[in-house]
């Protein structure tokens, strides 16, 4: 059954400058859109609310708008639904941005050796229920490490802004000049509040977690793609600096950054921005990251999070301004359209949001980013977000790909048991082959396929640097006749 909302249709609760109201008609749109012409924002609109003019969304509608989008998802890049086998390492929780959609971050005060008088938050022993960690270089090698062995293709890293994370020495010493410490950090006069730069110096924290150009060289292993640097963490490695984001993404791809992931992006429209995550980058900030990572030849993905707060006209608007971003510049190698889970997160505690996406408008998400899209090849479906038997609907509804095996670190210290998100490639074969489809593992920019024959098991990863085609964890042992 899907989610339902049953405030709120059409999306209209708070006082925006953009309105879902176009001149265009539903049937204009639905006819642009199989015949292949490029859509306007009207165009889009019309599609991903069914037409402005009923309230909420028509069934009837919206099946004709899954299928133009099924049918555009099968000639672009036919039944093959692939997959990667990944590694998440995270390096930190600690964050003190404080968006209001993330129940992911902890306040980076917890974090520090002698934290302030007051705090009764964070990993401090001080019996708060959540496990907020910090890796440092070391630990991220040694996981890294673990799962390239097991025959992981990529490591994701997607990190809290941790206030003593710095690019690199040279940064860190502008940094601690700013904040008027001394190149060896004594904690005096580091107040982030007082510098403005979210800065404090490695030794006032429990863990260090080094620098960004540490962090990926230190996963840069056996010959791993490191997907890593979100826009946002870009904009956090050049703080207190005049660095172009091209200088930022060029010293990582040294340090051995592959590709970047485009999260972060929430809603490319500022007038949402400011309400769900007012201390991020705002929208010039995120596509100019973007286009810097693509000019030093980093191909990307891209996100939107939608659910929330925004309206139809946001989620639309979102669509021209990646579909803008890919006609510069050719490197985003898919789109993932994210459901906002609003469970624990502040805009549900404050009464903001709160349900997230009905099922209905996932559907459309989905189908309108393909169809809006005419220039990114791949639409993915996150199963961690519809849970499987959504997650596997959108694979008919304009989606192609279906995310990634996300091995965690928990999964390599505990194999066997406790698997969390994780999802095996003999999981996958399941799935996939149960709508009628192909499974395919990619590597992460898609060049590198392999189709999966159902009938040849055992199913292992073969794409990584030490794949070879053995499962990524040991099935725990079923007693015959259970
Ligand atoms: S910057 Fe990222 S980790 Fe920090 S609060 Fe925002 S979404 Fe959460």
């Amino acid at each position: 059954m899907g989610r339902h909302r049953p405030t709120n249709v059409p999306r209209d609760r708070f006082d925006f400058e953009h309105r879902p109201a176009t001149d265009q008609s539903f049937e204009n749109a639905l006819e642009k859109a199989r015949s292949g012409d490029r859509l306007s924002v009207a165009d889009g609109v019309e599609l991903i609310s069914t037409g402005t003019e009923f309230e909420g969304i028509d069934p009837r509608r919206k099946e004709r708008v899954l299928e133009a989008a099924d049918r555009r998802r099968a000639e672009t890049v036919g039944e093959d639904v692939t997959f990667v086998a990944n590694l998440n390492n995270n390096v930190t929780t600690a964050c003190n941005t404080g968006c209001l959609f993330c129940n992911f971050k902890d306040p980076a005060t917890g974090f520090e050796d002698d934290p302030p008088t007051g705090h009764t938050g964070g990993p401090t022993g001080d019996g708060s229920d959540h496990d907020g960690f910090t890796k440092t270089p070391t630990e991220s090698r040694e996981i890294v490490r673990d799962a390239v062995e097991r025959g992981i293709y990529e490591v994701c890293s997607v990190s809290g802004l941790h206030p003593a994370f710095a690019l690199d020495e040279a940064h860190r010493a502008i940094l601690e000049a700013a904040a008027g410490g001394t190149a060896t950090g004594t904690a005096s006069g580091t107040d982030p509040d007082a510098t403005g730069l979210n800065y404090k110096p490695p030794e006032q924290y429990r863990t260090d977690p080094g620098t960004y150009v540490e962090q990926i060289a230190a996963m840069n292993v056996g010959g791993v793609h490191v997907h890593s640097m979100t826009p946002e963490e870009a904009a956090h490695a050049r703080r207190g600096t005049d660095w172009s984001y091209e200088a930022v993404y060029g010293r990582l791809a040294d340090a051995g950054l592959d590709t970047v992931p485009g999260t972060a992006a929430e809603i490319l429209v500022d007038e949402v921005r400011e309400v769900i995550c007012p201390a991020k980058i705002d929208t010039r900030g995120w596509l100019d990251a973007m286009a810097g990572a693509a000019a030093v030849g980093l191909e990307t993905t891209a996100t939107i999070m939608y659910g929330h707060v925004e309206n139809e006209m946001h989620r639309v608007m979102h669509l021209e301004r990646v579909r803008a971003l890919q006609d510069r510049t050719g490197a985003i190698t898919e789109f993932v359209p994210l459901s906002f889970v609003h469970h624990d997160t502040p805009l549900n505690d404050r009464g903001m949001a709160e349900a997230g996406a009905t099922a209905d408008e996932d559907e459309l998400m989905i189908a309108v980013s393909r169809l809006f899209l005419d220039n990114v090849r791949n639409i993915q479906s996150s199963w961690v977000k519809y849970g499987d038997e959504q997650g596997l609907k959108m694979l008919s509804c304009g989606a192609n790909d279906l995310m990634g095996t996300i091995l965690s670190e928990e999964i390599t210290k505990r194999a066997g048991g406790g698997f969390g998100e994780f999802r095996s490639v003999a999981e996958y074969v399941d799935l996939v082959t149960a709508i009628g489809r192909t499974p395919v593992e990619r590597s992460t920019d898609y060049r590198e396929r392999r189709a999966i024959d159902p009938d040849d098991p055992p199913f292992g990863p073969t794409l990584g640097p030490e794949a070879d085609g053995t499962p990524l964890v040991d099935t725990p042992s079923v007693p015959a006749g259970d």
